[in-house]
């Protein structure tokens, strides 16, 4: 599903952000990406959606090479992954439904298919009822769970999230957690990179460990391991 092989990333100034790092990732598994800031945790995410490309090694995403492909392909392959940022990245001039709707609208589904399906991931994050508003008129929970809804709508293999629960309180954080177990529970592989021990901590899944720029530990139901 998710293999990286010797993958390290160099910036143009000169910081190595990742050094041979060596991963696979199964269809289905659900992983934590954790460690201190500057680890190289986004470095890391970003690869995986080819925000960034890595200096050398290999990046295989659901088949596909990421070195080899070229860059009229990217949105290709974005379409097969979901990603949720700490900042949601919705658009504040449309509603709920459009910001979703839209997703799939750049793939040119049909208007019925369109609305049945938003309508569908709408209901999974519970904002059914929310579908008119504006991203401005909610809490930062339910940006959020429009920013997931608007992940899934394509029915990505991969959903991969930087930080989801980071500007959330504890409680809309576990809010938050529930909905990635429920897409992950429907067999959607999950990567998530959080700071948020208590989750790590409590819903026990893989966790990668990353200190300056190597994985330092890889465990199946780890634990954060870090005192913050
Ligand atoms: P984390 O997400 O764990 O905080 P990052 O992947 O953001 O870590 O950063 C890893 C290292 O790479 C840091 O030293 C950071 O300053 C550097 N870095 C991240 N993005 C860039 C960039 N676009 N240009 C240059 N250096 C960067």
């Amino acid at each position: 599903m998710i293999e990286m092989k010797d993958v390290t990333k160099k910036y143009p100034n000169g910081v190595t952000a990742l050094r041979g790092v060596d991963i696979s990732i199964k269809p289905g598994e659900f992983v934590y990406v954790v460690g201190p800031s500057g680890a190289g945790k986004s470095t890391f995410i970003k690869l995986m959606y080819r925000e960034e490309k890595p200096t050398s090694g290999q990046i295989v995403v659901n088949g596909v090479n990421l070195s080899t492909l070229k860059d009229k392909s990217v949105p290709l392959l974005r379409r097969q992954i979901g990603v949720v940022f700490q900042d949601f990245k919705l658009l504040p001039t449309l509603t709920v439904y459009e910001n979703v709707a839209f997703a799939m609208e750049v793939i040119e589904e049909s208007p019925s298919a369109i609305k049945k399906r938003v309508m569908e991931v709408l209901d999974l994050v519970g904002l059914k009822s929310k579908a008119r508003m504006l991203p401005g008129e909610l809490s930062g929970g339910e940006q959020q769970r429009v920013s997931i809804a608007r992940s899934i709508v394509n029915q990505p293999k991969v959903v991969i999230a930087d930080e989801p629960t980071g500007n959330l309180d504890p409680d809309t954080a576990w809010g938050i957690m529930d909905i990635f177990e429920k897409i992950n529970a429907k067999g959607t592989t999950l990567v998530m990179a959080t700071h948020n021990k208590e989750i790590v901590n409590t819903i026990r899944r893989r966790v990668l460990a990353i200190e300056d720029g190597r994985i330092v530990r890889d465990e199946q139901r780890g634990d954060y391991g870090y005192e913050i």
